[in-house]
């Protein structure tokens, strides 16, 4: 099939207009709806959820310092003044790639080109049995889930019969010496030493424990060994104890085993790993990694269809300089606007380009005023790295309203040592509690 066709051509013109369904509406699948808005295709934008939801931020929702809504957008409202894409909350289940089928739970749905941008989940290495004991960290539900583990752990503690009881409490283990761990291990500690210690009569928070558990040998693997250096003394200086080559070997209610010791916690957290959404194991023989990541040419295009594209998270491949594109919200952005030009070139009968990754560099934060930031050969360690982490998160998290409302959240964090979403919406869960339940912020 072969379009020629500028922007300004309108749908009225008789040719038939290509539908394209982009399949999530996260990073990726944003980008690419957003970047054929100017062209005369016929959008269709599938997401189970009915929002756009800025990762970065949910370990902040975990751990009470913002409100689930601040860092979630609904679909329909970014997309409400672009005429030609329609958006459905509806799940993908399977597909029918040699019919140019995808079926969703309510109906089926017939593509021109596709671009799957369902993202990633949290990978157990082949342990899903520890998911209900280890929650994770990839969802809003999930955010509020650990939200009321970690703020129920301390009532819990504050109700103990016994010291040891309350010692269980008052420790938190997390799993994952990456960005997520060390900003959940980073906030539960500042949590427990600062905003909770005025607050409970029989418990003295500021004893509270926390483990963060990586089975490599530093943390921040990501980036260079001086900020890992940088991120494990900052870790030490707020109480976190960090292990290091340390995988963990099971996991139960209240026990993390590693190969050389155990802990006994009632709160365990999983920020290790991932794993392609599963129902990438849909698509067929398509090449994958251990993830399950779906193996893609340079044009992200799915090898043996050259109308499905695959970008973001779920996208693994080398840039033209070799090196491996990351899992963050940049790459998967550019991946999401290359996988639309890529669709506009088809349809006008050019060939396809290569995918070349910009590097914007990467950040992680630490607590109060100590981030690690990079970007090439810049290495920025601290309260720079702090405030640009701040600057840049603002400016890419979604809506204006969202901006204003974080802002002041951090600025009144900041001035009076409070978490303003300390707010617990479920029962309290007990030791023997066995299933990750849900809740809405
Ligand atoms: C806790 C955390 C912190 C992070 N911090 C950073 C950071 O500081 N900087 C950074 O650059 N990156 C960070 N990332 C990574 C970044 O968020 C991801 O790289 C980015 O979200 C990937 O975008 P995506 O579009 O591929 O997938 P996602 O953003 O995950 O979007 C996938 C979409 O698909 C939808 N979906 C999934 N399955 C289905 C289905 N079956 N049917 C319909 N819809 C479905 C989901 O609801 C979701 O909206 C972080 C990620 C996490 C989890």
């Amino acid at each position: 099939m072969s379009f020629f066709f500028n922007k300004n051509q309108s749908f009225s013109e008789e040719t038939k207009i290509p539908h394209v369904v982009i399949l999530g509406g996260g990073f990726a699948g944003l980008a690419a709806g957003k970047a054929l808005a100017k062209y005369p295709v016929k959008i269709t934008l599938v997401d189970k959820e009915n929002h756009h939801l800025f990762q970065p931020l949910l370990y902040q929702v975990a751990t009470a310092g913002l409100s689930a809504a601040d860092i979630a957008q609904p679909l329909r409202h970014i997309f409400c003044g672009q005429s030609n894409l329609t958006t459905l909350m509806d799940e993908v289940v399977d597909f029918d790639l040699d019919a140019s089928k995808v079926h969703l739970r309510s109906q089926s749905l017939s593509y021109d080109y596709m671009v799957i941008a369902l993202g990633v989940t949290t990978g157990y290495f082949g342990n899903h049995q520890w998911a209900r004991f280890a929650p994770g960290l990839k969802t809003l539900d999930e955010a509020t889930e650990l939200r009321r583990r970690v703020l129920s752990a301390f009532e819990r503690a504050e109700l103990a019969i016994d010291s040891d009881e309350a010692s269980l409490w008052l420790t938190f283990v997390v799993v994952g010496g990456g960005p997520t761990g060390v900003e959940l291990a980073g906030a539960i500690a500042e949590l427990a030493q600062h905003v909770m210690a005025k607050d409970f009569r029989h418990i003295d928070s500021t004893k509270a424990k926390v483990h963060l558990i990586e089975a490599g040998p530093r943390l921040l693997s990501a980036f260079p060994e001086g900020q890992s250096s940088y991120a494990h003394k900052r870790l030490k200086h707020m109480g976190v104890k960090v292990h290091l080559n340390e995988p963990v070997t099971s996991v139960s209610t209240d026990e993390v085993t590693l190969s050389q010791s155990s802990i006994h916690s009632g709160t365990i957290l999983w920020a290790a790993g991932v794993e392609a959404n599963s129902v990438a194991s849909k698509l067929g023989q398509a090449p994958r990694d251990r993830a399950g990541r779906l193996e893609v040419g340079a044009d992200l295009m799915l090898p043996n269809y050259d109308n499905v594209f695959i970008a973001g998270d779920l996208a693994r491949l080398s840039d033209f300089k070799g090196k491996q594109v990351p899992c963050l919200a940049p790459a998967a952005t550019q991946m999401g606007r290359h996988a639309a030009k890529q669709i506009v070139q088809h349809l006008a009968g050019k060939p396809s380009r290569p995918f070349v990754y910009f590097d914007k560099g990467n950040m992680a934060t630490i607590g109060r005023s100590s981030a690690v930031a990079n970007y090439r050969k810049i290495s920025i360690n601290g309260y720079f790295a702090w405030v640009a982490w701040l600057g840049v998160h603002l400016v890419f998290l979604m809506g204006m309203r969202n901006r204003i409302s974080v802002f002041l959240n951090w600025v009144w964090s900041y001035l009076a040592w409070r978490q303003g979403a300390r707010i617990i919406t479920k029962k309290l869960p007990g030791r023997s509690e066995s299933s990750i339940s849900t809740s809405s912020a």
